[in-house]
């Protein structure tokens, strides 16, 4: 055992054991075996970790610190993730099987996520309101205490990164749990804020299982935000548990994207998006495209062009640059997700490509399917992996009202050439995010979040500003009236 990576616990400033000793195995889905151990928190080693946060938010510097001294560390740390960008991307690859390209890409976009919330908060603008009264009043945005993160597996430095930034350029300290299948990338970013220079308690991170290390700290009242992303079902036991204090929640749920695609749209453009949002980190994505609807005119022809497209995706080793695509994240994962292929079966799905590979690999392979009842579990339910189920519409109204019957609302693609008809079917979208003729760009300004089962609130920009302070209203006597 003792060749074995290990994650430990990071505390005030130093890496550590569980107070227990206990560790937990950390698994290579591609090779299927066991790579790593991580410290597995018990509820003693949440609460030091808040305690640790509690006291640099109460007494340390980074709140106090000016806003551009705080954006330079920030900076700092970014610096060290691009220096580091293989050794991280190597992580996550190893830890659940994405292609290194796209581990690659994931860490440069979580650099790009510290970097603009250290310049977002550096360079935000405040709000005056000159009032008839003779006094005039500004909002100020103060830190808002200890925040506690809580990450996913499937992007599982940048998930983390995308909480972590806002929070800690805002002032506050921040507590991060990685998902027990993934905690290598996040630790590692843990030792290199060390390194960075970061002040004790500024950033910990707690690994180990959702109860109790992830609940320890929702229920803490020494907490003062919870910022989660994570399942539907797991959501909704995190808001329980922070609203026994009155914490503040953020939450980024599952989702089942509609994809639209018109008969007007420019089909090779549609076929590589479609390919991309639901096959990408192996339809691991919140946002995938895992709805498929086409216009009936062009439904055979798009459809066969799509499946090609998917044949074409190569399958392996995540290590091999030639890669496209690998096995889903856990045996846990593997397990779920070929269910409902074989359940979408049974309900008389038929398969047009793809299906469970029958080789030991926990790979399921590129699946596209159609004939699905509209509430059929395969259909209507968050797969979270690479299956497409495809629907045919008549018209625009019909492909709205079809995207829009679901409970979930995280996001929504829409191919056409129809400039009318990208703006007004995208405002009858009810989604969080909407993209036309693309996918899975972002602008870090914008509200992110979801509708429905997918969410509650919006991160990104302003939005994050105004969850991770406590906006304040202060009134200021201008003229002495009387
Ligand atoms: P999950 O809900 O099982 O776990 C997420 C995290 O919550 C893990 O760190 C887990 O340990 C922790 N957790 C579990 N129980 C907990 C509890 N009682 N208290 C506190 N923490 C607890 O989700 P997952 O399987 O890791 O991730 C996949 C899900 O995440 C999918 O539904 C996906 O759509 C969603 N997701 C959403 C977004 C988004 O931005 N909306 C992004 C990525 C993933």
């Amino acid at each position: 055992m003792s060749e074995l990576a290990f994650f430990g616990h990071i505390i005030d400033g130093v890496e550590v054991e569980s107070e227990s000793g206990a560790r937990f195995d950390v698994w290579n889905p591609w090779t299927r075996e066991v790579w790593a151990q991580a410290a597995e928190g018990t509820a003693a080693d949440a609460e030091r970790a808040i305690a640790s946060s509690r006291k640099a938010f109460d007494e340390g510097p980074w709140p106090r610190m000016g806003r551009v001294e705080r954006a330079a560390a920030i900076h700092r740390l970014a610096d060290l993730m691009e220096e580091r960008a293989d050794e991280i991307a190597r992580l996550d690859t190893t830890n659940m099987g994405k292609p290194f390209a796209q581990a690659k890409h994931d860490v440069a976009r979580s650099v790009w996520n510290f970097r603009f919330f250290a310049d977002h908060q550096r360079d935000h603008v405040g709000e005056v309101f000159p009032m008839d009264s003779g006094h005039h009043s500004y909002s100020e945005f103060g830190p808002a205490g200890v925040v506690a993160a809580i990450s996913p597996w499937n992007f599982p430095l940048m998930m983390a990164s995308w909480k972590i930034a806002p929070a800690i350029a805002w002032g506050n300290t921040c507590i991060i749990k990685p998902s027990e299948d993934t905690p290598a990338s996040v630790t590692y970013l843990g030792r290199l804020a060390i390194e960075a220079g970061f002040p004790p308690g500024v950033l910990n991170v707690i690994n180990g299982y959702g109860a109790p290390a992830g609940s320890t700290l929702t229920g803490d009242d020494r907490v003062d935000r919870v910022t989660f992303t994570g399942s539907s079902q797991t959501g909704k036991m995190v808001m329980a548990s922070a609203a026994t204090h009155l914490a503040p929640v953020s939450l980024e749920l599952g989702g089942k994207g509609a994809n639209i695609v018109f008969a007007d749209a420019d089909l090779d453009n549609a076929v590589y998006w479609a390919v991309e949002a639901i096959f990408r980190n192996a339809g691991q994505i919140c946002l995938a495209g895992s709805r498929l609807f086409v216009q009936s005119s062009i439904y055979d022809e798009f459809m066969t062009r799509f499946v090609a497209a998917a044949e074409k995706l190569v399958i392996g080793d995540p290590f091999d640059p030639a890669t496209q695509f690998s096995s889903l994240a856990s045996k846990r994962h593997f397990d779920k997700v070929a269910s409902y292929v074989e359940s979408a079966q049974a309900l008389g799905g038929r398969v047009l490509t793809g299906g469970v590979a029958e080789d030991g690999s926990w790979v399921v392979r590129p699946t596209i399917i159609d004939g699905l009842a509209l509430d059929a579990a395969p259909y209507c339910e968050e797969i979270f992996g690479p299956v497409c189920v495809v629907n045919r519409f008549e018209d625009e109204a019909q492909a709205v009202h079809l995207a829009n019957d679901t409970r979930y609302g995280l996001n929504a693609m829409l191919f056409t050439e129809n400039l009318s008809r990208a703006h007004r079917v995208a405002s009858k979208l009810r989604a969080g995010t909407v993209w036309v003729n693309c996918f899975f760009i972002r602008d870090l300004r914008t509200p992110f979040g979801g509708v429905g089962d997918s969410g509650v609130g919006r991160e990104g920009g302003n939005f994050s500003r105004e969850f991770f302070t406590e906006p304040k209203a202060v009134v200021m006597q201008i003229d002495r009236k009387g």
